[in-house]
């Protein structure tokens, strides 16, 4: 069972926190910030399972291959490519720690948004361009800011933060591309959410890509 709270103004694991972190005190123990308190410590997250389904949080598949064929094979490199979002344990800390969610509770959230990276990323998944209808929304990333709160809080390492800008990217980049192809992107098979990590990881190309031919197409569809 998680133990999770806001201790000493911040979102904490504590089932797994030793007091010689906050030596020499005092420690001041909440509930955690941003949801609903039932009751003393106790609040109400059950809002984030209900999104888990919206966001089609499973392996999707168009197709299936014959069960003779065997399992659907992935290559390590594959596999490195969405590990790291699954090692998500829904502790909630990065919407406590996440200014929107505090503010607007039908944002998504930025754990919801990293668990629909981690299936967009796997090889075997074909499910991108629905979750993408519902995160190409005001509430979906365009609503998350870019404080990279949420990363700092995860005591997991799982990046929501980086999930988001990623997929701010290829969702931009996607608009565009219907824009300039209308009607032949909804055939293609989902790899326009799969950009390669070196590109997604280069702030520069970020900026430039952002400036000179997305933000205007975003705004258009935000409009
Ligand atoms: S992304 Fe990190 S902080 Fe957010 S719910 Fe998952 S493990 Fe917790």
């Amino acid at each position: 069972m998680q133990l999770r709270y806001d201790v000493n103004g911040e979102p904490a694991l504590t089932c797994s926190a030793f007091l010689t972190d906050y030596a020499p005190g005092p420690i001041r123990v909440e509930p955690l910030r941003n949801f609903p308190v039932i009751r003393d410590l106790v609040v109400e997250i059950g809002d984030f399972h209900a999104q888990a389904a919206d966001r089609q949080a499973w392996l999707v598949r168009e197709e299936h291959q014959p069960l003779d064929l065997g399992e659907y094979l992935q290559t390590p490199a594959q596999m490195d490519e969405y590990t790291q979002f699954s090692m998500c344990i829904n502790c909630m800390l990065c919407y406590s720690a996440c200014p929107v969610y505090g503010l607007d509770p039908d944002f998504v959230g930025p754990a919801a948004i990293a668990l629909a990276q981690r299936y967009n990323l796997d090889s075997r998944d074909q499910g991108a361009h629905e979750r993408r209808d519902v995160l190409n929304t005001a509430e979906g990333v365009w609503r998350a800011p870019s404080s990279g709160n949420a990363t700092t809080a995860c005591p997991k390492g799982v990046d929501p933060a980086g999930a988001i800008q990623r997929l701010k990217l290829s969702t931009a980049l996607d608009s565009v591309r219907s824009l300039l192809f209308p009607g032949v992107h909804d055939d293609l098979p989902g790899p326009g959410l799969r950009l390669p990590t070196a590109l997604v990881s280069t702030p520069t190309l970020h900026l430039l890509v952002l400036r000179a031919a997305v933000l205007p197409a975003v705004r258009g569809c935000a409009s």
